[in-house]
């Protein structure tokens, strides 16, 4: 049996799951939270969920207790038990698949931080932490970015003056790779004969995803994590001019105004009320008009992307919902599927109320699905075959 551990560390989160094959059982799992505060807390989930709040601040030092507490608590007799670690990395750049880890990979993730500042730098940090306690032990790169490297150029560059492509490597990457692919895969396996995908991963951060034969044709967030639909706390697409504008109305610098476009808007900045839609569908229900604002906002953004890509996929076999609201939220569900009525999309509303697998009715002309994703798994298959080659 191989054990895999999957580490996922955010600027002040660090996620991690162990998880044994062959049978792809999680063994334990659990995050680090308030890392970069004076304590943090540890919340680990291995027969019963643990909480514990630690005196420690550095992702290296959350790193070293996990790798100690995992053997504390018996979950392994050794740390000889973990076979290989697989990284959640950002931005992969052009790399088209997961990468063993060397000293050339630690660098291009680290040139690539400045497309991705806010992940990649703490990306390597998890990386090196792992190095530096277990030297030995194989360490794999998997990429957000890697899924979407078959999208063709008329669809990731942007009209900007061609050098800013050639020279600064300005593109569409897209990201979500991993749990679109998992989406992917799990069609593949389940129904062969759907190819033309729609796959709405629908999370606080959110991206939809054409997926023909396999393939990532086409994608809603692009050079960065930031554009495509509305999210919880970041803006989506939107006028460009907004930008150098607000950059003068608030007189304010490029962290200022990122902070804004990502942290304060989305659902939380039209609402005034949460980045969290169950909030918001709640205040919506008592009445809360900008709240029922953002949803249709959302709404629209989703149906409008759903019916761009039929068009780029000339056609269309089923559309998933998946991530925190597409899985769990009907309502949500619902009424992006109404918007699609008249491309012949009608949900089976008892199915759909019970999250069933196939939301779709006997009438409908497009399969809807909802599908749970696992991107620490596909992570973790990665990491299983670079380590078996
Ligand atoms: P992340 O992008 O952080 O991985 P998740 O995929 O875990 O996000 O999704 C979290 C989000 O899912 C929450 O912020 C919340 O908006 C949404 N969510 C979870 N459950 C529901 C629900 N029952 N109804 C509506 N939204 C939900």
């Amino acid at each position: 049996m191989k054990k895999i551990f999957v580490i996922n560390s955010g600027s002040s989160s660090l996620k991690f799951q162990l998880i044994s094959f062959p049978k792809e059982e999680v063994i334990c799992k659990g995050i680090f939270e308030r890392i970069g505060e004076e304590s943090m807390d540890l919340t680990i989930k291995y027969k019963e969920k643990i909480k514990e709040v630690i005196d420690l601040s550095t992702h290296k030092e959350a790193i070293a207790y996990l790798l100690n507490k995992i053997v504390d608590m018996g979950i392994v007799s050794s740390l000889d038990e973990i076979k290989g670690v697989g990284h959640r990395v950002a931005h992969g750049g052009s790399a088209p698949k997961s990468q063993l880890i060397d000293d050339d990979v630690i660098e291009k993730i680290n040139r690539l931080s400045i497309f991705a500042p806010s992940h990649n730098p703490v990306n390597l940090i998890g990386i090196k932490s792992f190095r530096d306690i277990l030297a030995d032990l194989p360490q794999v790169a998997v990429y957000d970015t890697s899924f979407h490297q078959t999208i063709k150029p008329e669809y990731y560059l942007y009209p900007l003056p061609y050098k800013y492509f050639t020279e600064n490597k300005i593109r569409k990457y897209g990201f979500h790779g991993t749990s679109h692919k998992y989406i992917t895969h799990i069609l593949k396996e389940k129904e062969p004969k759907i190819k033309k995908i729609i796959n709405c991963h629908l999370g606080n951060g959110a991206s939809i995803c054409a997926i023909n034969n396999g393939k990532s044709v086409n994608t809603s967030m692009g050079f960065t994590p930031l554009a495509g639909l509305m999210m919880g706390t970041r803006t989506g697409d939107i006028d460009p001019a907004i930008v150098t504008y607000l950059m003068g109305l608030e007189n304010a610098t490029t962290e200022q105004i990122d902070n804004i476009l990502y942290k304060k808007s989305g659902f939380l900045g039209v609402s005034g009320v949460s980045n969290d839609v169950r909030n918001v569908i709640e205040a919506a229900d008592e009445g809360n008009e900008r709240a029922e604002i953002a949803i249709k906002m959302f709404i629209n953004r989703v149906a409008q992307t759903i019916a761009t890509y039929i068009i780029d996929l000339e056609g269309i076999d089923a559309v998933i919902f998946t991530a925190g609201i597409g899985e769990n939220s009907s309502k949500i569900r619902k009424m992006v599927c109404e918007r699609l009525t008249v491309l012949g999309v009608e949900i089976d509303e008892n199915k759909n109320n019970q999250n069933a697998e196939w939301i779709h009715s006997s009438k409908s002309r497009v399969n809807i699905g909802v599908i749970a994703t696992n991107e620490e798994l596909m992570i973790a298959k990665d990491v299983v075959a670079l380590i078996n080659d």
